[in-house]
């Protein structure tokens, strides 16, 4: 079964979040259960998570459809001990808020090496990063989000994730979400059914679809291997529709949240109603 769905807002409470999913159509869902662009926020209310859970029941929406992101300020390789410290605890939050939402997974950018250190090391403290916070949360999956490689964003190339998986102890709480804009900008051909064939048969062998705990569905604005992180309606970038069409009809998508973060929310119900039909 595919489920669809896109970035929803959830401003005026988490509650607000499968509502807003339900109006569009979606069969799945993303969300960020507090402000993305602040570091703290105030705990979940319990009237927020009774109400949050009674909807989603009611729509019919599991946490395997729902795909939580953590905030943008996060950068679980910083350099700075303090800096990385003050990472974490934002993401045990994060986590936490997961736990309390019943949700079985968060979805977060590995981080950025910001040239203070190599690669490999970024590796090792996300994954480091992740071990400390499994350790201290139950039921919730780390999942990783592949980057376009913007700026020093780590994640740009499979085998970095597969060395921050490679780390993580517990392996049955670490995933990765493809992002097919970030795949595309950071390199990986998506543009027709044979570069679809060659990027997931690379995935598979180097990552394991084992460990692919959602998609994030974006056209791309710029080129192939631009490394630029612009997002384009489906249809309307460089990807194009084929590559859309290849996940939607593809069994190796089935059961996990397939989610739009395209520019135009207004055409977010057209965009689920074509996937879908895509899928049938
Ligand atoms: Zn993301
Ligand atoms: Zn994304």
């Amino acid at each position: 079964m595919k489920y669809f769905g896109s970035h929803i807002s959830s401003a005026g409470g988490v509650e607000n979040a499968p509502l807003n999913a339900k109006e569009i159509g979606a069969t799945a869902f993303a969300l960020f259960t507090k402000n993305q662009r602040q570091w703290v926020a105030s705990p979940l209310t319990e009237k927020s998570i009774t109400l949050f859970k009674e909807r989603c029941e009611e729509f019919g929406y599991t946490p395997d459809n729902i795909l939580p992101h953590d905030s943008y300020l996060i950068n679980l390789c910083h350099h700075d001990d303090i800096a990385l410290t003050k990472s974490r605890n934002a993401f045990l939050d994060e986590m936490q808020r997961c736990e309390q939402l019943g949700l079985n997974r968060l979805n977060f950018h590995p981080g950025s090496h910001l040239k203070t250190i190599s690669e490999e090391r970024a590796i090792e403290l996300v994954a480091e990063s992740i071990n400390i916070t499994l350790k201290q949360t139950e039921g919730v999956i780390a999942v990783i989000e592949n980057t376009a490689g913007q700026g020093t964003n780590m994640g740009y190339c499979f085998e970095h994730l597969k060395g921050m998986i490679d780390l993580v102890e517990d392996k049955s709480r670490v995933g990765v979400c493809l992002d097919t804009c970030h795949t595309f900008a950071s390199g990986y051909d998506l543009s027709s059914k044979t570069a679809c064939d060659e990027t997931f048969k690379l995935f598979d062998e180097i990552i394991g679809f084992k460990y692919l705990k959602g998609m994030h569905l974006n056209d791309a604005m710029k080129p192939l291997g631009s490394r630029i992180d612009r997002h384009s309606s489906l249809g309307n970038g460089f990807i194009g529709y084929d590559a859309f069409d290849y996940i939607a009809k593809d069994k190796r998508f089935d059961d996990i949240p397939l989610i739009l973060e395209t520019p135009d929310s207004t055409i977010w119900n057209e965009e689920i109603e074509w996937l879908k039909e895509r899928a049938k």
